[in-house]
């Protein structure tokens, strides 16, 4: 059907793709920006192509390059990867379009579950609970928006539809500011989003954020592969990530599992995916649905012995998946540590040369990395410079893991978060698990207290 896959995107999930294709003995083409010459999977790569100059809008996201460089190379399938135009409904559609596969499911699922409010209202359909909230876009009216809210509760969050990375989101506590506030979070979407459009949550005080890891295929086959923990945030955003999610009842787990992969067949859902949702009280509620590959997937992999990537590609194939759920198991306990190039806690980026790289290894330790001695990490781009993941037979020997290994990561030159997760991991809340998404920020805002009294990360 296809050979050779164009890998859309940059850093360590380039690499994982290639990888994965070249297992599945697919060639691959890496399209880069000029910032990115020097990287490893280009230099891997079957065939490679500069798309144009370091910013991302004129390189990564320039649909019209890639698909020039998708014709030039004779590529058959385009993986998008994470970021970028992983999302992007009118990219899908232009690549399938000019008659390459894209690796990912239906320009009309991404566009369906891209929308947050259309995905809430797709999972309500198919009986999968969510968060409580305006079932549809606020309205104009200030007395219906008022009526609404009220129905919603206070505190609430306005999210935009389109919204991602964090990005996008605002609780209000108090009725009277609530119209501003929507009018506010309205403008900055539609600038950031392209999209204006918001909606209103009822926002859970202190919920964890569990997700489900699916995997759906063409011929009316999907999958749940259990779960993973991403509690632990700054900003809304993952720092690290693991599964399984302490505490939370086998049963229930696979309760939901069975809802998602049920309800990835009832809206024709194919490829790799994830069904967010907030946990608290014992109640899952689903907030949003990730069409492609997550930052996060190796966790799951680890578990599962699944390569997730790779049945991406299978699917695009037009195979079947390579195991029915019966035979989906799930064995000890694994944990990603997100290494960013930025200051451990201040989070501002750290771009710049890295002259000293030693990575740590042994049994039950993954290291996802683009990065290698004298690396420049540019400054244009996301700053995840590796991921760590480790698995133990229980939490406890995964936590113990994770420390040996961040004691062997050795950086030098810029500064990382490996500092922020050496200290993390000798934290008593976190070595008992289950805390909520809350947690860190809480726990950096009483080290700060502590810096104040000569104390130093
Ligand atoms: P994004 O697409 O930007 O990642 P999400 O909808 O997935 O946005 O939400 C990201 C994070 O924001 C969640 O993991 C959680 O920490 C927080 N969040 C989102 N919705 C709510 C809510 N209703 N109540 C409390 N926190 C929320």
């Amino acid at each position: 059907m296809f050979d050779t896959v164009l890998i859309a995107n940059r850093g360590e999930i380039a690499l994982r793709i290639q990888r994965a294709c070249r297992k599945l003995g697919l060639k691959t083409v890496a399209v880069h920006s000029e910032a990115d010459s020097t990287l490893r999977h280009v230099a891997l790569a079957d065939q490679a192509i500069c798309i144009g100059p370091a910013p991302s809008s004129k390189s990564y996201l320039n649909q019209q390059e890639i698909l020039l460089a998708a014709k030039a190379t004779g590529a058959g399938a385009v993986h998008p990867g994470y970021g970028f135009l992983s999302e992007n409904a009118a990219f899908a559609a232009a690549v399938e379009k000019a008659g390459l596969t894209f690796i990912g499911p239906t320009s009309q699922s991404i566009r369906l579950m891209g929308d947050k409010v259309t995905a809430k209202q797709a999972m309500a359909e198919a009986g999968v609970p969510c968060v409580p909230g305006s079932d549809g876009p606020v309205p104009e009216d200030t007395a219906e928006l008022a009526e609404i809210a009220s129905r919603v509760g206070f505190p609430l969050i306005v999210k935009a539809a389109g919204g991602g990375g964090g990005r996008g989101m605002r609780v209000v506590e108090d009725p009277s500011v609530l119209a501003s506030l929507v009018a506010m979070t309205q403008e900055e979407a539609g600038r950031a989003f392209g999209n204006p459009t918001v909606y209103l949550e009822r926002y859970l005080k202190t919920p964890r954020h569990v997700e489900i890891q699916v995997l759906a295929d063409t011929h009316g086959n999907a999958v749940w592969l259990g779960e993973r923990d991403c509690s632990t945030q700054r900003r809304h955003q993952k720092l690290i990530e693991e599964s399984p999610a302490p505490g939370i009842p086998r049963d229930e787990i696979a309760r939901i599992g069975e809802l998602c992969a049920q309800a990835c067949i009832r809206i024709g859902y194919r490829g790799a995916g994830t069904f967010e949702f907030l946990y608290e009280d014992g109640e899952f509620f689903f907030i949003e649905m990730n069409t492609r590959v997550q930052v996060e997937h190796p966790v799951t992999e680890l578990v599962t012995g699944i390569d997730i990537v790779a049945e991406q590609v299978r699917i695009a194939m037009g195979e079947e998946l390579s195991i029915p759920q019966r035979d989906v198991s799930f064995n000890g306990h694994a944990i990603e540590c997100r290494i960013n190039a930025e200051h451990p806690w201040k989070f501002t980026p750290c771009p710049g040369k890295i002259v000293d790289w030693v990575v740590p290894g042994g049994p039950g330790v993954r290291v996802e990395s683009h990065v290698y001695p004298g690396y420049v990490v540019p400054p244009h781009y996301d700053s995840l410079i590796a991921k760590l993941l480790v698995l133990g037979s229980t939490r406890e020997e995964a936590v113990s893991r994770m420390k040996a290994a961040l004691g062997e990561f050795q950086i030098k030159g810029i500064q990382t978060t490996v500092p922020l997760h050496r200290k993390l991991m000798d934290e008593p809340a976190f070595a008992a698990g289950g805390s909520d998404i809350h947690y860190l920020e809480r726990l950096m805002s009483l080290w700060a207290t502590s810096k104040e009294n000569g104390h130093e990360l």
